[in-house]
């Protein structure tokens, strides 16, 4: 059995200036190399023939420049071509890229790609479960599968999944009826965290609709709301053997989401950027974590919003870590001036600039990491300190902390450009954590956010409407 493997995964906020460009996607694989590290159960299926034609990743960010996609989309078509004929396709996606002028991009790849494979051949694709899948990815894919936690700690044991179900269908030379329920549902993944309720009990509901028989997989899709697109909204999907099986089990899966939409909330105290600082100011022991999500990296925001770090300026707290803000030109500033210059900047407000503008501070640089591709620096102002980057970074893990010399359990309160908070974070909030419901691009408040494209009604954007699931055969 010979399988293609492949992707192009990105997650685009249609609110954001910054476009992404090609050299901001990561070649993840190519050809047959690095296949172990992002697909370690390859290993589980001896025998089978595993082909790569290209993975690309990119961080969240702006919408996909449509040259950047061409060039991946045409070296993926062109690895494919080459290891024609192919039994299936595995497609290793995100679900939710937006590429310029485009609507339905991961529409129009899978579409290119069934075009490419032929009729006959199954393509199976995981998916994150901040995916808008349209009607037309519903109908090119024989296979989908998305992730069941968020944060998300399953997307390897995903990938494997997929990929079984690719290779049963091989196996038994049969495919699944698929069904979809489009949920007209849009809201931010910082309310429906799998962590808390009432997304827990949602997503804990897949497995008992599986029997392994009629329903051989079930996903819902919580979907990507910062995308003024018409696909935005979430879905419920299940395949297998018996139609109706799966139509009654996509429809109890979106009731079950539709039914409990009034109780998504955010999981920690969501406040003011000037009431987070404050409450963290009142913890007496421990680290408080403040949520920067109006500018969340891993949800598209740029990552060089100031507006906390203003209000801290002016609220003064004797020991807070923003983590962090992008800026080239002030790394370089910092790099050139040497670690226990005193410097002037104006910082960030360049990448993002419809949310912010440059902010003027004089002070130390305390510590540079001189990495040739993403040159570091702590910049120290008073008890604030900065941690600023040449690349859009997203502060997620405690050894980064550890590289800037910042030892994470010695501060007070530490600020980073997330939502909720994912587990290495969680660990460091020793005392406590907050959401702020601070600007910028992906900001939480989405009934204020200039959507014309959506398709309406959808909740929570017309709180009163009705609905019914109503999933069809795809
Ligand atoms: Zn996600």
């Amino acid at each position: 059995m010979k399988i293609a493997i492949g992707g192009i995964a990105t997650e685009s906020c249609t609110f954001s200036p910054l476009p992404t460009r090609l050299e901001d996607f990561r070649i993840m694989q190519q050809g047959d190399t690095q296949f172990e590290a992002l697909y370690p159960f390859l290993a589980d299926h001896p025998g089978v023939d595993f082909h790569g034609t290209i993975t690309a990743k990119a961080m969240p960010g702006g919408p996909v420049e449509a040259s950047a996609y061409a060039t991946l989309k045409n070296s993926l078509l062109a690895g494919l071509r080459g290891l024609l004929p192919v039994d299936g396709v595995y497609l290793d996606m995100h679900g939710a890229m937006n590429v310029q002028g485009m609507d339905d991009a991961e529409g129009d790849l899978i579409g290119a790609v069934r075009e490419l494979v032929g009729r006959d051949r199954p393509i199976a694709a995981s998916y994150d479960l901040h995916g808008n899948v349209s009607q037309r990815i519903m109908t090119k894919l024989d296979i989908i599968s998305g992730y069941r936690t968020a944060p998300h700690i399953d997307t390897i044991e995903t990938r494997a999944r997929t990929l079984s179900l690719l290779l049963r269908c091989l196996r038994a030379q049969t495919r699944p009826y698929k069904a979809f329920a489009q949920i007209p549902i849009g809201l931010p993944g910082e309310k429906t965290s799998t962590e808390w309720q009432p997304g827990k009990d949602i997503y804990a509901a897949i497995p008992g609709e599986i029997d392994g028989e009629k329903v051989w997989d079930a996903t819902i899709q919580v979907g990507y709301v910062w995308a003024d697109e018409p696909r935005m909204t979430a879905c419920a999907i299940a395949i297998g053997s018996d139609e109706s099986a799966i139509i009654q089990a996509a429809n109890r899966l979106a009731q079950r989401f539709w039914d409990r939409r009034a109780e998504f909330q955010f999981g920690v105290d969501a406040l003011s950027v000037d009431d987070c600082i404050r409450r963290a100011l009142a913890v007496e022991a421990g680290t408080v974590l403040i949520s920067d999500s109006g500018d969340n990296l891993t949800a598209g925001g740029p990552g060089d919003v100031t507006a906390l770090l203003q209000r801290a300026l002016v609220l003064q707290p004797p020991d807070l870590v923003l983590a962090g803000i992008t800026d080239a030109a002030a790394v370089r500033a910092c790099l050139d001036a040497g670690a226990g210059s005193e410097v002037s900047l104006a910082l960030g407000g360049k990448l993002d600039n419809r949310n912010s503008q440059p902010l003027p501070v004089r002070g130390e640089v305390e510590f540079i990491k001189a990495d040739a591709d993403n040159p570091q620096v702590v910049l120290r102002l008073g008890g604030i300190r900065v941690l600023l980057s040449a690349r859009r970074t997203s502060f997620q893990r405690r050894q980064q902390f550890l590289d800037l010399g910042i030892i994470p359990e010695r501060h007070a309160i530490i600020a980073v450009k997330i939502g909720y908070l994912v587990p290495e974070l969680k660990a460091m909030a020793t005392g406590g954590s907050f959401l702020a419901l601070s600007p910028g691009a992906v900001n939480q408040d989405i009934a204020a956010l200039p959507f014309q494209r959506i398709q309406r009604p959808c909740y929570p954007f017309d709180a009163d409407m009705s609905w019914t699931p109503n999933a069809q055969l795809v």
